[in-house]
């Protein structure tokens, strides 16, 4: 079997290991990195197969991480995209109140953004709503104009470029089936096995998104919390009415539920989606709602 050595091995090819492995070398010019990922391509998974949106962070717990990189991190999506020409649109974004017993929580919603630092948000009443989108109907809305979309497949795609650039090795078709620890040396202590390949690292960053608990798992971690698939499943507008709206509409948060809620959402394509529901995938990677493995489905079931 062949082997490589490098300082850092990152496994995933997701937006997380090509946006870990590019700061990385950002800040470490002279790193010996290597990315894996298991496909033969670069942001197959959730990173190629989401809403598009760039999320201004008007959810998140004040003071939290993720409502400061959120925040910071909507400004750092458009410069990189203006560096790099990635087209996007900064269409906005509103969360509409459709009834009365919404409005609590929207103005609650509301308090949350700006305590967020989130720029330029503001509510709007009915009339404001229909103005701005003459087919929705709603009694007041938060509305946040820098909300926007982009394909974060396309993002993902450029950051493993601008890896290679600074000098990364990135392998594909390389899955990732086990780690071996052994006596240290100048060159690490880690084995970093393949199927055909292995290397020989340093350290290991596991970036596996929905194989996340696997990964754990295959570095002796506990099995447990399991990672259980749900599918997003979208609808398209037809093409002849996807001029019906040109921003994003969300509704108020559930607050039982972990979702931001169904929402339409123009693509940078021109289309338009209505979604996602959360549908219970038959298989980790069952993003067509075909397809069945046995051994996952009752891994679910057992798991309770
Ligand atoms: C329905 C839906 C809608 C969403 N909408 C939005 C949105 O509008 N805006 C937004 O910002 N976020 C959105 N998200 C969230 C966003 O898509 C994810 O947070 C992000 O893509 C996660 O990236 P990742 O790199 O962790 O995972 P992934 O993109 O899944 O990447 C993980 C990678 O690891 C690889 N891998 C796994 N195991 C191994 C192994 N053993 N060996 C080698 N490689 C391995 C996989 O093949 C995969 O390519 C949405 C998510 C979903 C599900």
């Amino acid at each position: 079997m062949q082997r490589f050595a490098y300082d850092v091995v990152v496994i995933g090819g997701g937006i997380i290991g090509t946006s870990t492995a590019r700061e990385l070398l950002k800040r470490n010019p002279a790193l010996r990195l290597a990315l894996v990922e298991k496909e033969e391509s670069i942001g197959l998974h959730q990173s190629g197969h989401n809403s598009g949106v760039i999320h201004s962070g008007i959810y998140y717990t004040p003071g939290s991480l993720k409502a400061k990189l959120c925040v910071e991190g909507l400004e750092l999506a458009y410069k990189y995209c203006d560096e790099k020409n990635i087209l996007y649109k900064k269409c906005g974004k509103l969360i509409v109140a459709v009834k009365e017993s919404e409005l609590e929580r929207l103005d609650a919603l509301y308090k949350r953004a700006i305590e967020n630092g989130v720029k330029d948000i503001s509510l709007i009443n009915r009339e404001e709503i229909l103005k701005m989108e003459p087919n929705i109907s709603g009694l007041k809305a938060i509305l946040s104009p820098n909300t926007g979309i982009v394909d974060w497949g396309q993002v993902t795609k450029s950051f493993a470029d601008d890896c290679k650039e600074r000098g990364a090795d990135i392998y594909l078709n390389f899955p990732v089936t086990g780690f071996q620890t052994i006596s240290e040396s100048s060159r690490g202590s880690i084995v970093v096995n393949g199927k055909t390949k292995s290397m020989l690292c340093k350290y290991v960053v596991a970036c596996g998104g929905l194989h996340s608990d696997k990964l754990a798992m295959l570095t002796g971690c506990s099995p447990l919390p399991r990672i259980i698939p749900f599918r997003g499943d979208y609808l398209v507008l037809k093409p002849e009415k996807a001029h019906m709206v040109k921003t994003n509409i969300y509704p108020v948060p559930h607050p039982d539920l972990p979702f931001l809620g169904v929402h339409i959402t123009p693509r940078i394509d021109g289309s338009v989606w209505l979604g996602p529901n959360a549908v219970l995938a038959t298989h980790q990677e069952g993003y067509r709602g075909t397809g069945f493995k046995i051994r996952e489905v009752l891994g679910y079931i057992e798991y309770r």
